[in-house]
């Protein structure tokens, strides 16, 4: 479903990614990982058409985005749940929520999808008139992936979603993606540096070093790699 070729991507003058090819397929969680700076940020910006790709390509359902607008790739079903969550804390939660529809499709079928959020995230529906803003740090991560989830992703990338949460929230928001991927065929692309946890919700992974993809595998192939083993997980 997604296919990425030879990409190349940076900012102005400096290049940060070199050659990173790498697919998604329907259904599969992906993970991305690699430690901070490694330009795991700039793959996702480079794929949801906010960074634009110096040469390679990075084509969804056969279809070529690599020159597209931000616009056009989120309206193909490519939502991101961004680094930072980037909730909207003067809104209250419900607002927030309906900010995910973005488009006709997604504004015809708000109620019934935002029935959908409510019931995978209970408490986003008790908190649903309270500011974003007063929610902790794994009730707004679980509202910026509600709130993406109300845009109909075919392909949901999460942006680093362990940032900054205890080990036991993490577990529930990545459960709800491997589910999501299980059971309503979603595919998604999960950045992480927390590689550990990553590898326990991914069917695949591949390992991004200084712009480039060092390794490739499943997640049981990348769980047993001495290099893994070695640079990521200390062991
Ligand atoms: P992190 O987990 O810290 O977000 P990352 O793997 O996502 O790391 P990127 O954010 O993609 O890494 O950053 C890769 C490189 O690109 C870094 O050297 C960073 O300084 C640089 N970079 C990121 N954003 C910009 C920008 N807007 N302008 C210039 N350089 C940038």
């Amino acid at each position: 479903m997604l296919k990425v070729e030879g990409l190349r991507a940076g900012y102005g003058a400096i290049n940060i990614l070199w050659d990173i090819s790498f697919d998604v397929k329907e259904g599969e969680v992906v993970a991305i990982l690699g430690s901070n700076g490694a330009g795991k940020t700039t793959m996702v910006r480079a794929i949801t058409g906010m960074v634009r790709p110096s040469a390679g390509s990075v084509s969804f359902n056969g279809e070529e985005l690599a020159k597209k607008s931000s616009r056009f790739i989120l309206d193909k079903g490519i939502v991101q749940v961004p680094e930072g969550r980037q909730i909207f804390t003067e809104m209250t939660v419900l607002e927030n929520l309906e900010m995910g529809a973005f488009n006709k499709a997604t504004r015809a079928a708000f109620q019934q999808n935002l029935a959908v959020a409510y019931q995978r995230f209970p408490k986003l529906q008790e908190r649903a008139r309270q500011a974003a803003g007063t929610l902790s740090g794994g009730e707004q991560q679980m509202l910026a992936v509600a709130r993406a989830l109300i845009g109909m992703p075919k392909l949901l990338i999460l942006d680093e979603p362990s940032l900054g949460l205890a080990p036991n929230i993490v577990d529930d928001i990545l459960n709800v993606a491997s589910e999501m991927a299980k059971k309503d065929g979603i595919s998604v692309l999960l950045v992480e540096q927390d590689i550990t946890k990553a590898l326990a919700c991914a069917d695949r992974g591949y390992v991004v070093e200084n712009g480039r993809i060092a390794l490739e595998g499943t997640a049981a192939e990348l769980s047993a790699n001495e290099h893994v083993k070695k640079a990521y997980l200390g062991i």
